[in-house]
């Protein structure tokens, strides 16, 4: 038994997760870091290191993470833009540095290659490969802050050609839980873009959001992709997922606390976890969890909408159903949980944050658990 509400990280999965990733690696010779924002319990680091060639870290805090724990691994950092007071310690810690703006590597790549690190740029391939409602994950979306287009990169280097020679490569990140087609057709438009300054490069990084875990994905057209880059311009290929890391390779267990049955509307059971303050992209992507024994509503007799403790009336998971009807004391099962939960939570309405467990070969050791001071800690 565990103690409710609480994450479980599936050692074993995260373990079959990682062997997909090193075959990658082995048969093309890229790099796969882990995307450190995704998933982040340093506990985990010394398995993840002992495959992966490193993490990025999208600030400072991700990076001494990195640094901490999983020491002698290449330790890359990227960010919209940097803050001068962070600067010494990224430098003195980091590998790689990627900047968003032909400004900031102009504020700061001289420094940054002075101390040894290897400089990129991001680049915004201007190809949108992602629904136009899925708008806040699309970094190609008009107007987004994120990466350098062609035109302002060769105004950039025209205005300043003393920047291009501290290049060493260059970055995109484009897709969000997308397959390898996704990703041709982003790198058709960036080799089509920027093949004339590639023979320049040591390295290009093709950002995160790469399914490569999950049973349909196509592996070998994402190693096509690589190899385009390794064997036609000399490149070292960069990966950077985070979810195929450590996709469903956790669950997060929870206990009803309550059914409620209201006239001319589905049942409801109350939960002692939260999707706001627990699951918050459930709420934000938004998307339904998948959930251990249970089926879509008229898939199975019994249908209830699960919620969440808090007082905001959308702290909805969904509606799922089950063969026999819930009660008081059960405890559910939600699947895929180790990414954008543990990192994201949260302790609005003084909610305790759920306790993290880990499963190796089926036994559960209780890594962490929180208390009231967590919560008054931070604030
Ligand atoms: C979010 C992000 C990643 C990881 O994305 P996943 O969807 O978790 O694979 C990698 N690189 C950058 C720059 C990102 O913003």
């Amino acid at each position: 038994m565990v103690n409710t509400p609480c994450y479980v990280i599936d050692k074993d999965a995260l373990k079959s997760n990682l062997k997909v990733l090193s075959g990658v690696m082995e048969r093309t010779g890229c790099k796969i870091l882990l995307a450190q924002k995704c998933f982040s319990c340093y506990a985990l680091y010394p398995l993840i290191g002992s495959t992966l060639s490193g993490a990025t870290a999208s600030g400072l805090f991700e990076a001494r993470l990195c640094h901490e724990h999983m020491p002698g691994k290449e330790n890359h950092i990227f960010s919209p833009a940097f803050r001068e007071e962070d600067m010494e310690e990224i430098l003195s810690i980091c590998d790689h540095i990627v900047f968003n703006s032909i400004r900031q590597l102009a504020l700061f790549g001289k420094r940054a290659k002075a101390c040894g690190l290897q400089v990129g740029l991001r680049i915004n391939p201007q190809v949108s490969t992602q629904p136009a409602e899925h708008s806040i994950y699309d970094p190609c979306a008009p107007g987004s802050r994120l990466g350098v287009t062609l035109e302002e990169f060769e105004d950039g280097i025209s205005s300043y050609p003393e920047l291009l020679p501290l290049l060493d490569g260059l970055h995109f990140h484009t897709l969000c839980e997308q397959n390898s087609d996704d990703l041709e057709t982003t790198l058709n438009a960036f080799e089509k873009q920027f093949s004339s300054y590639l023979g320049l490069m040591k390295w290009v990084n093709f950002g995160g959001g790469h399914h490569i875990t999950r049973s349909d994905y196509d592996i070998p057209r994402l190693e096509r992709c690589i190899l385009r880059m390794s064997e036609g311009y000399g490149l070292a290929v960069y990966l950077e997922p985070g979810e195929a890391v450590a996709l469903n390779a956790g669950y997060l267990h929870t206990k009803v606390l309550e059914i409620q049955h209201h006239k001319g509307s589905i049942d409801i059971a109350i939960l002692d976890t939260s999707a706001a303050c627990h699951m918050p992209d459930v709420l934000e992507m938004p998307y339904r969890p998948p959930l251990e024994g249970s089926g879509a509503v008229g898939e199975k007799p019994y249908a209830y909408r699960l919620g969440g403790p808090t007082c905001l009336s959308g702290d909805i998971i969904g509606d799922y159903s089950f063969d026999a009807p819930l009660k008081e004391g059960d405890v559910l099962v939600f699947g895929d949980m180790a990414i954008y939960s543990m990192v994201k939570n949260n302790t609005f309405n003084g909610m305790p944050l759920p306790s993290i467990y880990i499963e190796d070969k089926g036994n559960l050791l209780l890594h962490k658990e929180f208390s009231y001071e967590d919560f008054k800690g931070r604030l």
